[in-house]
């Protein structure tokens, strides 16, 4: 923007969940005055408002789950419940009066680099033009409808966990849920002893890690309210920071002693908890723990020997206007059925058709999987930075601690231009390419790779998510290497 500054520099920001809420704040407090945020929906929260499926818990500790510069002593457990994450997403708009930023219902549907700027088109004809847009459209967003024969012939209710029908009745109903990751665990916990009947369609066994979950005492909320950092400081020194040291060792050395350990967790979880021999062999996994995104529980292995709770592994052959076949023959009829059956997770801000500079589309530069220089921009797409952007760290971490680190990192960057050092930034093609070819060797190292299937991997097989230790993303997002960018004009 140099030889611009009589304009101020406008920000697009596309997305008002989590990460979208942190950059309108953060740009607010650094003075910027035009900012727009477009959001698809009527209301803000992104996955937290999507998702409001019974049982919905994060299953990363609340008190790191919440901004660093908003701490929430309220948090009413040690893992919070999802409609009080939504909640306070709400009340943090409400806080930072950012209602008047947000174009709800406004879908953007294109978004080019034309003259110098992004210019935005919304599904309604809405246009617009931005100096700076930042994506913010969150991973776990497109829900992955399984392809099983029949499914449209189901009688009863079927919908998918993240488009869950709350008109319809549980209790007392007979209930399948197809899947059983970090979802279909949370699902089973919560049915387990409400339907009548409660069937669990296991394709892959899931290694179970146990977790706690108790509610907070009105003195530990009294004492988090005298000192916000208490919370932080105890989780850091506590038993759940030594475990996420342990976690991160063992997903970049699957030969080290923190992954045995991590298995031997798991392993005694599993024999200790499950009694019918039978059932301890179906929820057996044959590949190493983390491999597919750990599932953190404290109580799904009793919710599934639940005496109205069954584990069906026999495989789906189809779904029938009474319920689901599956390959041995049986009919499991049933009310309601849930597919509790994930993401597609290579869509990012997609299906906004992305065009950066001389005509580069998007599809194109991702025409083989998503990818990003450490997840924040993309070569030719100037001016155009990523929160939660494909190839950061993902899985069992705070996304928020994620976002607020690439944050202040992509503030550098926008500093660049606004102190009139260049007219566009991003990371140049050399480097993009460069940080790739390391970035997927390091990827084929992880345990991800060891083995099994799971959204972690792209269509190639190869782990999609940042494939080194946490440490070395926190020193990557301490300051740009400013060789690796293109500073143009
Ligand atoms: P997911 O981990 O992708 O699990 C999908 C499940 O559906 C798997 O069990 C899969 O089986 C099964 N499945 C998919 N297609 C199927 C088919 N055609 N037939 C039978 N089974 C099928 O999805 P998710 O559980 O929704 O979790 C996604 C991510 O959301 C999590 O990993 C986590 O990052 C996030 N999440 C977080 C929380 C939290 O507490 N923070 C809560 C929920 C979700 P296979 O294993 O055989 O593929």
């Amino acid at each position: 923007m140099a030889g611009e500054s009589s304009r101020r520099p406008r920000f697009a920001v596309l997305g008002a969940g989590m990460a979208g809420i942190l950059a309108a704040i953060k740009l607010r407090e650094a003075g910027h005055r035009d900012v727009v945020i477009y959001e698809k929906a009527d209301r803000p929260g992104g996955t937290w408002r999507e998702n409001t499926y019974p049982g919905l818990t994060c299953d990363v500790p609340s008190h790191t789950y919440s901004y660093v510069f908003e701490p929430n002593p309220e948090w009413s457990q040690q893992l919070a419940p999802g409609p009080e994450i939504q909640a306070y997403l709400e009340g943090i708009v409400g806080k930072y009066d950012l209602d008047v930023l947000i174009r709800y219902g406004q879908e953007v549907v294109r978004c080019s680099r034309d003259d110098g700027r992004w210019q935005l088109e919304t599904r309604s004809g809405l246009r617009d033009q931005a100096d700076f847009v930042i994506a913010a459209t969150g991973v776990l967003h497109h829900p992955r409808y399984p392809d099983i024969e029949g499914l449209e012939s189901f009688e009863g209710a079927c919908f998918h966990t993240a488009r869950w029908d709350h008109g319809v009745p549980l209790d007392g109903r007979r209930v399948g849920v197809v899947g059983n990751g970090s979802t279909g665990v949370q699902l089973v916990c919560a049915l387990a002893g409400r339907a009548s009947r409660l069937f669990q369609f296991q394709r892959t066994a899931q290694w179970i890690m146990p977790a706690r979950n108790r509610a907070y005492s009105e003195e530990e909320k009294a004492s988090f309210r005298a000192d916000p950092e208490l919370p932080r400081r105890k989780l850091a020194s506590g038993a759940s920071g030594a475990l996420f040291e342990r976690f991160n060792n063992a997903i970049v050395e699957p030969d080290s002693a923190d992954m045995k350990e991590m298995q031997r967790i798991v392993l005694e979880n599993l024999e200790q908890s499950v009694t019918d021999p039978v059932l301890r062999e179906k929820l057996r996994p044959d590949y190493m723990v983390m491999c597919k995104r750990l599932v953190y529980s404290p109580d799904y292995y009793r919710a599934i020997q639940h005496p109205d709770a069954e584990l069906v592994t026999g495989g789906i052959e189809r779904v029938e206007p009474r319920g689901v076949r599956t390959h041995d023959g049986r009919l499991i009829e049933l009310d309601v059925l849930a597919l509790a059956t994930g993401f597609r997770v290579d869509q990012f801000m997609r299906p906004i058709r992305i065009t950066g500079r001389g005509g580069v589309d998007l599809e194109d530069f991702w025409a083989v999987r998503p990818r990003a220089y450490l997840s924040i921009s993309m070569p030719d797409f100037p001016n155009f930075f990523m929160l939660n952007g494909p190839n950061g760290p993902v899985g069992n971490l705070s996304l928020i601690e994620v976002a607020e680190r690439q944050w202040e990192y992509i503030e550098t960057l926008i500093g660049l231009v606004l102190s009139g050092r260049a007219r566009e930034v991003c990371v140049s093609r050399e480097a993009m390419q460069a940080f790739d070819q390391d970035r997927i060797d390091a990827a084929k190292r992880t345990v991800w790779a060891t083995g099994c299937s799971s959204w972690y991997l792209d269509a190639e097989g190869i782990p999609a998510s940042w494939p080194w230790t946490y440490q070395r993303f926190q020193e990557e997002m301490r300051a740009p290497r400013l060789e690796a960018y293109e500073l143009v004009g």
